[in-house]
């Protein structure tokens, strides 16, 4: 038995690669490498370099290595982007993600666990929201995920293939033990661009939009750790082994911030201030999103353990520095590379 990680040398993947290894699984990352880094990937994971888009070398992989579980990562996450180009988001995607799922179902691979979003619900009118809600998206992001969830529950009810899909709040902080942390250098999402601005890779921060129906007028966002975010994906993975139902789950914590609050706890976390700037509203923001998160507890039994916005931002900004004082041309990596 293996699992395959699609972007795995991402940055929720590779948690999911160090989480996987650790528990002693047998691990295959597929990744092009467009965003990803090498170095992210544990040296115990076999890793492919290729698309997940190309069938012949992703079916070939799962025959190999015997893989019996998919959890897939891959594909594109800015929401303004996807606005500004949104084929790209769909053939990225949704199209891959096609691919991707025809691959498992060639091959024999029963469990598929998918990277799904919050972005499915658009704005919900009732926060926190449940799965139940209306599903309204309200970007390109949100809508070429929530067209691979249909996907999904429509392949699972036609062949052997069982699935969860999770849907994500805002992924943010780092491994505790250091080990990953988000690298992008062009990084987009609040909690990294604000934790680069304390560690002053950055000369400030524009705050997109003061003037929403807000108690502070800035969006309010359910942020997550990334390792409980990875916590969840391996106990849905126990539950598709174990026989357990498909099942489609928010993860986030159930409480929201604003941008000016996660500004403000990363400036009193890092003790250091930097320049805000206040600037017009961005394309595709929904005004507030927080989970109900009830599901995920019951059926996975899951039990965030850094459900605290400090520990958060502490471990983002520790990754901050973590990549400021490392040197990574030169790759901590050994592992296996197989080129696609
Ligand atoms: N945001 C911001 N400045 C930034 C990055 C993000 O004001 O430099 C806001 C963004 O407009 C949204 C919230 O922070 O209201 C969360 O955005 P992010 O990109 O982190 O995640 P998303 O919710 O889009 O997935």
């Amino acid at each position: 038995m293996a699992v395959m990680v699609t972007g795995g040398a991402g940055y929720i993947g590779s948690h999911m690669a160090w989480k996987l290894v650790e528990a002693g699984e047998k691990v295959v990352v597929v990744d092009r490498l467009s965003t990803g880094f090498e170095w992210a990937v544990p040296a115990e994971a076999e890793l492919v370099v290729a698309d997940i888009a190309d069938q012949d070398r992703i079916e070939r992989a799962m025959r190999e290595h015997g893989v019996d579980a998919v959890i897939h990562f891959a594909g594109s996450i800015i929401v303004p982007e996807s606005v500004l180009d949104p084929l790209a988001y769909y053939r990225n995607n949704t199209v891959a993600s096609r691919s991707l799922i025809e691959s498992a179902v060639r091959s024999g691979v029963s469990n598929f666990i998918f990277s799904s979003t919050a972005a499915v619900y658009g704005s919900p009118s009732e926060i926190p929201v449940r799965e139940g809600a209306a599903l309204a998206p309200e970007s390109p992001y949100g809508t070429s995920k929530l067209m691979t969830e249909m996907m999904l529950r429509d392949t699972a009810a036609a062949h052997d293939l069982r699935y969860a899909a999770l849907r994500y709040f805002n992924v943010a902080g780092a491994d505790p033990e250091g080990r990953s942390g988000q690298s992008t250098e062009s990084a987009t999402h609040l909690v990294k661009v604000a934790a680069e601005a304390a560690t002053g890779k950055r000369d400030h921060l524009s705050v997109f939009g003061t003037d929403y129906p807000t108690p502070d007028g800035t969006c309010i966002r359910d942020y997550i750790h990334v390792s409980d975010l990875v916590d969840a994906h391996y106990l849905a993975l126990r539950r598709l082994r174990a026989g357990g139902g498909n099942l489609v789950a928010n993860c986030g914590y159930g409480r929201g911030y604003s941008v000016l609050e996660v500004i403000n706890a990363v400036k009193r976390v890092a003790g250091h201030d930097f320049e805000v700037r206040r600037e017009e509203r961005r394309p595709g923001d929904p005004v507030a999103i927080v989970a109900n998160a009830d599901l995920a507890r019951r059926e996975l039994g899951w039990s965030p353990r850094f459900d605290d916005l400090e520990t958060i931002v502490a471990h983002a900004l520790r990754w901050e520095e973590i990549l400021r004082t490392r040197n990574t041309t030169h790759p901590m990596r050994r592992g296996n590379v197989v080129a696609g």
